[in-house]
């Protein structure tokens, strides 16, 4: 068993999802079961705030962004879809849109943007980009298992940087995996507390997430998948020079993260370090 991430770079376009679904179908050929953990479009989640913090100064431009974010997502819906039939979506995403509308318009009614209804709203980005790309797998003949990862990741009430309750999702990761699919697909980031309302785990925390659920299944790898190639001895767009590390240890790598290296989110080696897990940039 691997879990693999995509960042919201390789998912950003109807491109983008297709060259994941490959990397995937091929990763199938070898790897038994697959869990593959996909953060939001590229900038959407960026996009969800702009448009939240618009709402709450009563600006009602914010609308108009909803319908963009809406488009973005239907086009590459449509792209995708071909013969596939994937267009029998647009339904369930108009639906989650809806909402979205709906929980924006109470914030631009009270002018108030709690961590709690922020946390709502940008889950949008994830359960999109997840949904899409599941269904894509689905349509395109690989069968795959969506998961609601507010139903396996319990956190507490820290909106927009909730800490996880680990016993409780290392519990939902075994149940989940006691189902017979090969091929798991989930958004990273969301979450949720004990009564289920939706949590986030930070920004950039779609890595968190597949660390987490590769530790819970006792992968035997993580793979992050990224648009760099892999750790570099710098920041290759300040150091021309810059090369690619064939290793580090966790160790190093947490020191990296944590002094600014943009490649991995710094809380995401820790579950891998406990449980001694592989990680692959
Ligand atoms: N979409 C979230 C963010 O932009 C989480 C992630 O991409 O890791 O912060
Ligand atoms: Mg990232």
């Amino acid at each position: 068993m691997k879990v693999l991430k995509f960042g919201g770079s390789s998912v950003a376009s109807a491109e983008r999802m297709n060259s994941v679904s490959e990397i995937v179908k091929s990763k199938l050929r070898k790897d038994k079961r697959l869990i593959v953990v996909v953060s939001a479009m590229g900038g959407l989640t960026d996009q969800l705030l702009d448009c939240s913090t618009l709402a709450q100064q009563g600006n009602k431009s914010y609308s108009k962004k909803i319908d963009e974010m809406f488009e973005r997502h239907t086009e590459a819906v449509l792209q995708l879809s071909g013969e596939t039939g994937l267009q029998r979506l647009l339904p369930t995403m108009q639906e989650k849109t809806d909402n979205l509308r709906d929980l924006m318009h109470g914030v631009f009614l009270v002018h108030e943007l709690s961590p709690r209804v922020q946390d709502c709203i940008v889950s949008y980005g994830e359960l999109m980009s997840s949904l899409i790309l599941s269904d894509f797998m689905n349509h395109s003949g690989v069968e795959c298992k969506w998961v609601d990862s507010r139903n396996v990741l319990r956190t507490n009430s820290d909106f927009s940087a909730a800490k996880v309750d680990f016993k409780t999702t290392n519990a939902n990761i075994k149940k989940l995996l006691r189902g017979k699919a090969k091929l798991f697909l989930m958004g990273g980031f969301i979450a949720s507390n004990e009564d289920g309302v939706t949590t986030t785990l930070g920004r950039g925390g779609s890595d968190y997430t597949a660390a987490i659920m590769a530790s819970g299944a006792g992968a035997d790898e993580l793979e992050i998948w990224t648009d760099v190639n892999g750790v570099l001895t710098a920041d290759p767009r300040k150091v021309s020079k810059a090369f690619t590390l064939d290793s580090m240890t966790y160790e190093e790598a947490l020191e990296m993260s944590h002094f600014g290296a943009k490649v991995i989110h710094p809380p995401t080696i820790q579950p891998v370090l406990e449980s001694n897990i592989p990680l692959r940039i």
